[in-house]
């Protein structure tokens, strides 16, 4: 790992913070932290180069936090997002770490909301504003919003808003904010026009970018799963179950809280599981490693620090549960594995939003990551069965049965019934506790190998979170209190969004027209984007679109809801205002300058709607998106079959089985 300071009380961090983050069970700083907070708490400009997973919401939100005045209720931070389910991700971080902060608010404000709602709360007042571009736009020009007391404007996930086309409004937003402020920019990478404005509107910007340090890890094989559809614990536990050549696992997750929760789960579903974290003595540390190291255990679920040089040649599995920070703690966690000669294996959980990090620990590591698949409920059937039936080969080589014969012998004679019956009786007996064909919860999500994409999580993937005044995780999502009463209502947005969903039927588009064109220099690409996400409309909604010099055509569901109608027509592109409208029955259309390509690939030939805006990276072409997504395997990519070797976790094992087998 990078980072040299080792604790949040290092960072100077005011102590309300440090107390949330001690409940959240944060450990130690991520390295993105690290570098950050210091250069925020100084108030210099600041570049960081880095993407989902390494930790950079906490490294602006928590020098924010420390930085804010509370008793006075204006905007000190400004963070732009590109997507509302990210302002509302961002907004909900800020309201965790600001637990031991009485009187904090934080604001989201997001296209598709209602305007009424968003200026009641804005003229309550809030600390801090999480917003998407366009609707800080709005609020900015209405003066609903008035950043006279602006301390610090992030921009997050920079690249995403240039390659969704909201840039010029980024430009625009930084010039109409007063000229004294911190300007922080998050990117994953760098491309030449978040460079233009880094360097227009930034001033000796410190750079940030977390190493990646090359290195070779041979002889670990190493898989990636993505994370969709089954819960991670089921999906651990499924592939335990049928992995080849187990021994021991470690797990890797991110908080020490993560680290007891998970040992105690698994431990009720018959693992001997511990969990290993840096609140833990040096002698119960010892402890857990001694009994790694001798059998008695199987699973130690760890964090980076509390696992940092354990050396236990058993081990044959690195689990990262949670994604690492960065690429060197990848190495590090997987070189727990693959010791003393030995072969390993590293299995990494990647959540959609995670794959550029997968792609960075591929290119830090100069290897191929394989995908896989999540063994299927008859996948483990299997394997129970081949381990039951091994089991019954080794009790009749090993144990004396005589007496066993017996009763055997007597309950043919009582009952005439034949001897296979009564095998496959007993059999039914011997797997109650642990099902030959599993049951129940957990078995539902059957998933196949994903397809590997840069691909953002479709709209309806992404959580829509709700915020809480309370803990937020102490109350189930449906009991917990309203953010505050200044907060706009999520859940009825979410609710509203899907309600809308709903009425949408996909072949059922009518034509809209919309004031910006050619002349205004927007591509479909700008189209989709502002419809998508000020509009709250899934991609797949979104229906041919034909560029005109000063106008634009744009296929939309017939059944557009009037207040999505009302948004868009207020959404702008290039600063233009869509005002968009129904084209009527026979209103002809000029002869169209775009033509868009066919959809991707062959499967559909002449359906030129557009895709998902998610599916489109980098702005090479005005049609990215007709690239075809990757092919989900390659061939030889398959995994292992279970059962072609042997599996330690098989009860026959002693240590190394479920405890209740
Ligand atoms: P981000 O990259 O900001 O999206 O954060 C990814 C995840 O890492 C979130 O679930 C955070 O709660 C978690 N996280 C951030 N910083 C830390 C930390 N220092 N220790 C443990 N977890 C963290």
């Amino acid at each position: 790992m990078t980072e040299s300071i080792d604790t949040f009380a290092a960072l100077n961090l005011p102590p309300a913070l440090l107390s949330a983050l001690a409940e959240v069970g944060y450990e130690t700083p991520s390295p993105i932290q690290a570098a950050c907070i210091p250069h925020f708490l100084a108030g210099h400009d600041l570049i960081g180069e880095a993407q989902t997973g390494t930790g950079k919401t906490a490294a602006f939100a928590l020098p924010l936090l420390a930085r804010l005045d509370l008793a006075t209720k204006m905007p000190q931070a400004l963070v732009l997002t590109p997507t509302r389910e990210l302002a509302i991700q961002v907004a909900e971080a800020f309201q965790k770490y600001a637990h031991h902060m009485p009187g904090f608010h934080v604001l989201p404000l997001y296209g598709g909301q209602s305007m009424v709602i968003q200026l009641r709360a804005l003229s309550r007042g809030a600390h801090v504003i999480v917003g998407t571009p366009g609707r800080i736009m709005d609020h900015l020009e209405r003066k609903s919003l008035v950043l006279d007391r602006l301390q610090t404007l992030v921009l997050d996930e920079a690249d995403e808003m240039l390659r969704m086309g909201f840039i010029d409004d980024v430009e625009w937003i930084l010039e109409h904010t007063p000229a004294e402020h911190q300007t922080a920019l998050f990117s994953a990478t760098m491309p030449d026009p978040i460079r233009r404005i880094a360097q227009r509107y930034q001033k000796n910007p410190q750079q940030v970018k977390i190493r990646a340090a090359t290195t070779t890890v041979a002889a670990i094989h190493q898989r990636y799963w993505q994370v969709r559809g089954a819960d991670k614990l089921d999906a651990l536990t499924r592939m335990l179950e049928v992995e080849q050549d187990f021994d021991a696992a470690l797990i890797f997750v991110r908080t020490k809280t993560a680290t007891v929760d998970i040992a105690d789960k698994l431990g009720a579903r018959g693992y001997e599981a511990a969990a290993l974290n840096g609140d833990m003595t040096q002698g119960l540390r010892e402890q857990v490693v001694e009994r790694l190291k001798n059998g008695s255990l199987d699973i130690v679920v760890a964090t980076d620090v509390a696992a940092r040089g354990l050396d236990v040649p058993r081990i044959s599995h690195v689990v990262n549960y949670d994604i690492p920070y960065d690429t060197e703690a990848y190495v590090h966690r997987i070189g727990r594995t693959g010791r003393a000669g030995r072969t390993g294996n590293a299995i990494l959980f990647v959540a959609p939003r995670e794959l550029r990090m997968l792609k960075a620990i591929e290119h830090a590591t100069r290897q191929k990551i394989e995908p896989m698949t999540l063994p299927t409920k008859s996948d483990v059937a299997d394997r129970r069965v081949a381990q039951f039936k091994q089991q019954v080969l080794d009790v009749i080589k090993a144990e004396k049965l005589d007496f066993y014969f017996e009763v055997v012998r007597q309950l043919e004679d009582e009952s005439e019934i034949k001897p296979r019956e009564i095998a496959a009786a007993l059999a039914f007996l011997a797997q109650r506790e642990r099902p030959l064909q599993p049951e129940g919860a957990g078995w539902q999500a059957e998933t196949s190998a994903p397809a590997r994409s840069e691909e953002r999580p479709r709209r309806e993937e992404r959580p829509l979170r709700e915020f809480s005044d309370e803990r937020p995780r102490a109350a189930p999502r449906e009991e917990r209190p309203a953010f505050h009463e200044d907060k706009p209502p999520v859940r009825a947005n979410r609710d509203e969004i899907l309600s809308r969903r709903r009425a949408f039927s996909e072949g059922n588009l009518a034509k809209f027209r919309i004031d910006v064109g050619r002349n205004q220099g927007v591509t479909p690409k700008d189209i989709v984007g502002a419809i998508a996400n000020e509009g709250g409309i899934e991609g797949k909604y979104i229906g041919q679109i034909h560029l005109f010099d000063d106008y634009s055509t744009v296929e939309l569901p017939a059944d557009l809801p009037a207040d999505t109608i009302q948004t868009l027509k207020r959404t702008r592109i290039r600063q233009s205002p869509l005002n968009i409208r129904a084209l009527a029955a026979g209103e002809v259309e000029e002869k169209s300058s775009y033509k868009p390509r066919p959809k991707w690939g062959a499967e559909r030939p002449g359906d030129e709607r557009r895709p998902a805006p998610g599916k489109w990276s980098g702005a090479k072409s005005e049609h990215d998106g007709s690239r075809p997504p990757k092919a989900p395997f390659k061939p030889g990519d398959k995994p292992k079959r279970p059962y072609a070797g042997e599996n330690k976790f098989a009860p026959k094992h002693g240590a190394g089985k479920p405890k209740k087998y």
